[in-house]
């Protein structure tokens, strides 16, 4: 037994004004109870230009619901023009920086290097990143998926400390699986977030294994969520499309009901 909350994060992607996310947010808050909170630890990572807006909500509501940005660029400041600090995240209360999603990895050319520079940022400014990591359905059908996700993982691991690897997550979210519908066999992902734990306890920190929480991510919805959270070593989900309708994403957040 670990003492792992489990971590549900819905990535709303770029969608969502900064009015329609105020909306959302308190949306989902009238959907979500005490004990919700007490048994997940709810994040919504809203575009950039909603954080400001859902952050003000969130503290003028006091309510539970962690805030999440989808990016970071590694340098605290400088010539980086259309890029976003860490520092700057951690000023407006976001607790976790999701980094290296497949939509970055393969639509903007992140590296593992690069992803590996992101996270030490997101921990050197007091926040919690999100590293996805996944095969691409080639990958999968080729028998390399296995290889694929360890080395994303040391990859993208390579800068962090055992501590802030254990207060880290890693999301497994096989590439094939995000915005198709078609999710991964829940065996499957249970088997891959074993190799995942094994790997860090191995290969980096068996204390950061313990506590590094593992999400899996690829179109879940309410329907599936509950045989995702059955697997041992999954400890939430990390959501795209379907965090997108508040009651959605409550019914996902109360799987457990
Ligand atoms: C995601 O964006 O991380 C994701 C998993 O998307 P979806 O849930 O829409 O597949």
């Amino acid at each position: 037994m670990t003492d792992r909350k489990n971590l549900i994060v819905g990535n709303w992607k770029m969608n969502a004004t900064h009015l329609e996310a105020i909306q959302m947010v308190q949306k989902l808050s009238y959907r979500l109870e005490y004990e919700d909170y007490e048994r997940v630890e709810v994040v919504i990572a809203p575009p950039f230009t909603c954080l400001r807006s859902a952050q003000t909500v969130i503290e003028a509501d006091r309510l539970r619901i962690g805030l999440g940005a989808q990016n970071t660029h590694w340098e605290e400041s400088g010539a980086f023009t259309g890029e976003i600090s860490a520092p700057m995240l951690a000023k407006l209360s976001v607790s976790h920086v999701i980094v290296g999603h497949s939509e970055r990895r393969h639509g903007f050319g992140e590296t593992d290097e690069m992803v590996a520079k992101k996270a030490a940022a997101v921990v050197g400014a007091g926040m919690r990143p999100i590293v996805c990591v996944g095969e691409t359905l080639e990958q999968r059908e080729a028998g390399e998926a296995e290889n694929v996700v360890v080395s994303q993982v040391l990859g993208s691991l390579a800068g962090l400390d055992s501590g802030a690897i254990a207060a880290a997550s890693i999301a497994y979210e096989p590439v094939w699986a995000i915005g198709t519908g078609r999710h991964a066999l829940p065996d499957d992902a249970g088997l891959m977030a074993g190799i995942i734990r094994e790997t860090v306890a191995d290969r980096l920190s068996s204390d950061a294994a313990e506590g590094l929480r593992i999400l899996y991510g690829g179109s879940v919805n309410a329907g599936n969520i509950k045989e995702f959270m059955a697997k041992t070593n999954v400890d939430g989900a990390l959501v795209g499309g379907a965090s997108l309708d508040p009651d959605g994403f409550a019914a996902i957040v109360r799987y457990w009901v």
